[in-house]
């Protein structure tokens, strides 16, 4: 069985096509700039050459197009016909308070789909877009929706609530839904894997550009620290993260703003590139600190801490964690984050193996010392992977 996965923006289309009987990759890739000028196709077909293509995309309809002759192509193809794709898996954001499972796309997902806009203005309606584009291409194949909000539907009213008039949930779902949840989804059942227990507590790391961490149970989120939308808990590449709402009122007034410029200097010019003023890619942030720049030090201070204080409520919350797992850009890659946030952990017996977390990358690895009363993985994640197996569970 071949699941494609198809992950849309709103000017891009990523893709892959796996193969299940082993899940390897038979072929990704990437469409960018559709609807722009100087869109452009990149394939990398698993053991043949990659080639890129630049030709105009109107839109996803033309870039889904694109992609089936990419993957038919006699050169760089990697399947004869569509008759070979089972079934497609989308990425979806957000699925308000309706779906907490991977669904069947018809007429009433996609309505799901569309009144939640509001809810993910920049993603669902590119979502939306490439599944009608699929469906158009490849009539009468099963389309899947894999919500990112899925799993932390799950978490319970307590986590969920705001602390604000109930009317506004009744009204508008206002609530916590929590985002790479596919990500979290698929890294803690891994733990649970790792550690051959299936009721195990797990604390997952996603720390990437966007980060966030979730505590679950047995493979079931109870927390997670985005909310409504992706900008609340972690200290983040660009995203503020956690903050005191009155601070919004108070720039605005200062600054003579609007709420909608504050939302958008909090979205993409805050966390560790507003703090530092270095960037948001986390290696220059290091390269700076190394050099003494006190800023860059600040931000990567703050960032470790605020991950430290969830590990510490969340392992409160669970009354105890078995295993604290890091994934994403940051997580899987930044041995010395690793190492520093876990130094915060002495408290709860987290020990970590020096030699075993600078080796650990690119396959699951634990990296705690044998006598750690927690456990600590590096697990890469695998949204694409995680959605093909929920595909192919319901087909
Ligand atoms: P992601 O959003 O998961 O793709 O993560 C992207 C982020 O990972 C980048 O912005 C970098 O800050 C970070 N990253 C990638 N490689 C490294 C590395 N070797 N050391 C530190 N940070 C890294």
């Amino acid at each position: 069985m071949k699941i494609l996965v198809i992950n849309c923006g709103s000017s891009s289309l990523k893709y892959q096509l796996i193969d299940m009987e082993n899940e390897s990759v038979l072929a990704k890739g990437l469409c960018e700039r559709i609807g722009i000028d100087g869109s452009k196709l990149t394939h990398k077909p698993t053991g043949k050459e990659n080639y890129s293509v630049e030709t105009p995309m109107e839109d996803h309809k033309v870039a889904v197009q694109l992609v089936l002759d990419a993957l038919m192509d006699k050169e760089h193809g990697v399947i004869e016909s569509t008759d070979d794709i089972t079934a497609i898996g989308h990425r979806v954001l957000h699925a308000g308070t309706i779906y907490s499972d991977a669904t069947l796309i018809n007429d009433d997902v996609k309505k799901v789909i569309r009144d939640c806009f509001d809810l993910g203005p920049l993603h669902n309606p590119a979502n939306l877009i490439g599944i009608e584009a699929c469906e158009a291409a490849m009539p009468g194949k099963p389309n899947v929706a894999v919500f990112d909000t899925a799993f932390g539907m799950k978490i319970p009213e307590k986590a969920a609530m705001y602390a604000i008039p109930y009317e506004y949930y009744e009204k508008y779902s206002i609530r916590r839904y929590g985002f790479h949840g596919t990500s979290h989804m698929f890294v803690s059942g891994e733990t649970l894997k790792c550690l051959g227990k299936d009721d195990a507590k797990v604390i997952v790391c996603h720390l990437g550009n966007g980060a966030s961490i979730s505590a679950s149970i047995g493979g079931k989120c109870v927390d997670t620290s985005m909310g409504l939308t992706p900008l609340e808990g972690l200290i983040m590449g660009t995203r503020s993260g956690d903050l005191d709402p009155a601070v919004l009122q108070f720039i605005c007034n200062h600054e003579n703003i609007d709420i909608n410029e504050m939302l958008n200097i909090l979205n993409k010019k805050s966390g560790v590139l507003g703090m530092s003023g270095v960037s948001s890619d986390f290696r220059d942030v290091r390269a700076a600190a190394d050099e003494g720049n006190e800023r860059a030090i600040m931000a990567l201070d703050a960032y470790r801490y605020r991950v430290a204080k969830y590990i510490g409520s969340y392992t409160a919350a669970m009354n105890g964690v078995d295993a604290i797992t890091f994934t994403a850009g940051v997580g899987e890659n930044d041995t010395q984050m690793r190492e520093e946030i876990c130094e915060y952990l002495g408290y709860l017996g987290v020990k970590i193996d020096k030699e075993k977390n600078a080796q650990a990358r690119g396959v699951a690895s634990e990296i705690s010392t044998e006598d750690s009363k927690v456990k600590v993985y590096v697990i890469p994640t695998n949204e694409e992977l995680a959605i093909a197996r929920e595909t192919k569970a319901l087909v």
